[in-house]
């Protein structure tokens, strides 16, 4: 490149990224299609930018280029079975963990979503979907559904219910998203495609635009993408960052990553407590049986620390 040819230096935001190129929101919600410098090692959606216009040969075309990435407030990686992580979107604050009454509602799934929150520090909220169908599921499923959904409120966690196919509760949602930049993750059939549409009624149109400004083609619906919400926040979202996986944690940051455990952590009589039933002095059983420990909780804990031991990948397998 030709520096005499590139303007001044404005700031921006990756919506989204392609190998050497990269849409950017302009500082005005722009989206503009640039390069980036090779001495760039890492760039992802959501990553703020400092980047400089350049006007390409066929006139009409404004293009930049990417000079320099900011220091990330939060990254979001994919546990990767060959590369140990790769980093998939950028200065996320918060995550909306969708669950749904059917497919059964599972609060050892939302556990395990709430580990991996607390890990990398972004705030989760629990986002209960589908709420439409809570009067065709039995009672005991019904009051299950609600005495999980007021353990995790009773925690500290943020508790909504909603229906993508209602519209009930969305007004809630877009309250939440509102100033923060967010993902969805969920299992898949809860809903978490209808609640992104719900949310960004002409996301389709907007694809399409961006699409069509940058020459970029269609993958903006399998790569990470930054879109505006109505109501001033950022949704990042594509089909692989909804579900992340923990076999990267070790059973003493899990049971950090269970933040009602925290008062009680280093209270066991034994530094290698397993906090099983049969321990003795272990301040986890004890805060159960004293009612300041949802016994629930507990028992996901163990479920989750289980299935580490037999999910985790060999990291020998050959490329
Ligand atoms: P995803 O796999 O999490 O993206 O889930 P989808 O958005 O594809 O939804 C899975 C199924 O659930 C579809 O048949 C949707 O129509 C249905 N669905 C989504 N939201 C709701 C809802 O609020 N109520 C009901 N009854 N069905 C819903
Ligand atoms: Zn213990």
């Amino acid at each position: 490149l030709d520096d005499a040819s590139l303007g001044g230096t404005e700031s921006g935001v990756i919506i989204s990224r392609f190998g050497q190129h990269a849409i950017v929101a302009t500082d005005d919600q722009q989206p503009i299609r640039c390069n980036i410098r090779r001495a760039i090692e890492s760039l992802v959606c959501g990553d703020e930018v400092v980047w400089r216009r350049f006007t390409g040969q066929s006139a009409n075309t404004e293009q930049g280029v990417i000079e320099a990435v900011q220091e990330r407030r939060s990254l979001l990686s994919r546990p990767d079975y060959y590369d140990g992580v790769k980093p998939v979107a950028a200065n996320i604050d918060q995550i909306l963990i969708i669950t749904s009454v059917l497919p059964a509602f599972s609060a050892q799934i939302i556990d395990r979503y709430l580990v991996a929150c607390e890990d990398i520090d972004i705030t989760p909220v629990i986002v209960l979907n589908k709420a439409d169908l809570l009067d065709d599921v039995e009672p005991e499923q019904r009051q299950e559904i609600a005495d999980a959904l007021a353990m995790y409120q009773a925690i500290g966690y943020q508790v909504l219910s909603v229906s993508a196919k209602t519209s009930g509760g969305l007004d809630d949602i877009q309250a939440v998203l509102k100033d923060h930049v967010s993902i969805v993750v969920g299992q898949s059939g809860v809903g978490k495609s209808s609640l992104v549409n719900a949310l960004l009624p002409d996301i389709d149109a907007d694809v399409g635009d961006v699409s069509s400004n940058s020459g970029l083609g269609q993958h903006t619906t399998t790569v990470a993408t930054r879109y505006a919400l109505p109501s001033d926040g950022f949704l990042i979202d594509s089909p692989g960052i909804r579900e992340f996986a923990l076999w990267h944690l070790d059973e003493t940051r899990v049971a950090w990553c269970f933040i009602d455990f925290r008062p009680f952590l280093g209270l066991c009589k034994f530094r290698d407590c397993k906090h099983q039933p049969q321990d003795p002095g272990c301040a986890l059983q004890q805060a159960v049986e004293a009612g300041d420990l949802h016994s629930l909780r507990l028992y996901n804990f163990h479920r989750i620390i289980e299935s580490m031991a037999t999910s985790k990948p060999s990291r020998a397998i050959p490329r």
